[in-house]
């Protein structure tokens, strides 16, 4: 999981080194404070041709263990899918897709990542197989080409130029005054947020990770960009599994599966033609929003 996805007080930000970061001895949940946070991990190492991508067994969590946000999820990734999860707002979704980029340890239930139990696995290692993209994004105060290297560290500055080129950011380096070599991060730096996205999703393709989960990793972008990056991701990540969160219902309908999520459940689960059959909450979903 790398560290795009997350908010941090500045104050956090002067005592993180980017290398305790990739060499994954800090833990993103660490970093941002939350419960239920992974074991420190172990030596396992996620499997990029195991058939449990990811796999989640009766996972039940609760930021208050007292109240469970999630129930009983089953929930398994297949290879190279697109699944994309619906649900209201507070049903659950973020948390789903914290859990099965092993960012939280369920209180009941198991958690399966390339093979792998989620707690045996080594952060770098984890990291390096499954990446959350969130609207929180974090740039190190370092140079653009450090920051696109989080990720992948032996990229070349023509690979750095073609992520930004997919994620429609292809003139950035030659906006700022000292190219990839500009300084970003830190309080005053120079982009915007959508920038910052933009950025923050060329890590993720430079990354290549096996899965990525996107929640709302386009927040900052209009319709019209989020799509075109929509298709570039599709493209570029061909045969990578990605789950993500769906805001337009029209990404939902391009998924290969949707999963309902309602009530820390997962009410629904199947294609969307499957799901407009059976007339449960996707399809009254579907109607509504086409009036
Ligand atoms: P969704 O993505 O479907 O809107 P979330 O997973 O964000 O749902 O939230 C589910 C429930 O968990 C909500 O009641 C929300 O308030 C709570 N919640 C989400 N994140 C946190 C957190 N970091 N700490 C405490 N409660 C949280």
């Amino acid at each position: 999981v790398l560290v795009m996805q997350m908010a941090v007080a500045p104050s956090i930000e002067m005592i993180l080194s980017l290398e305790w970061v990739q060499n994954g001895s800090i833990s993103l949940a660490r970093l941002i404070g939350v419960r239920g946070e992974r074991a420190a991990g172990g030596t396992a190492e996620p499997e990029r041709d195991s058939d449990e991508i990811v796999e989640l067994k009766g996972v039940t969590f609760g930021y208050d263990p007292q109240k469970p946000v999630l129930t009983g999820v089953d929930l398994a990734l297949r290879r190279g899918e697109r699944l994309a999860l619906v649900g209201p707002t507070g049903a659950g979704k973020s948390t789903l897709a914290r859990i099965m980029a092993g960012i939280h340890r369920p209180d009941r239930g198991a958690v399966r990542i390339g093979g792998a139990e989620a707690d045996g696995i080594g952060e770098a290692a984890l990291r390096r197989f499954v990446i959350l993209a969130t609207q929180e994004y974090h740039l190190f105060n370092d140079t653009l080409a450090s920051n696109l290297r989080l990720g992948a560290p032996g990229a070349s500055d023509d690979q750095l130029r073609e992520a930004l080129t997919v994620v429609g950011a292809g003139g950035l380096p030659g906006r700022l005054a000292e190219g990839l070599d500009t300084k970003v991060g830190g309080r005053d730096h120079a982009l915007t947020p959508a920038e910052v996205q933009q950025v923050a999703l060329a890590r993720v393709i430079l990354a290549a990770p096996e899965v990525i989960v996107l929640d709302e990793a386009t927040s900052m972008l209009s319709p019209n960009a989020a799509s075109d990056i929509e298709q570039g991701l599709n493209r570029i990540l061909k045969g990578r599994t990605v789950v993500s969160i769906a805001h337009r219902l029209n990404t939902a309908h391009d998924a290969d599966r949707v999963a309902v999520v309602e009530r820390g459940r997962i009410t629904e689960l199947g294609s969307h033609d499957e799901l407009i059959a059976a007339g449960g909450s996707y399809a009254a979903l579907w109607r509504r929003w086409h009036g």
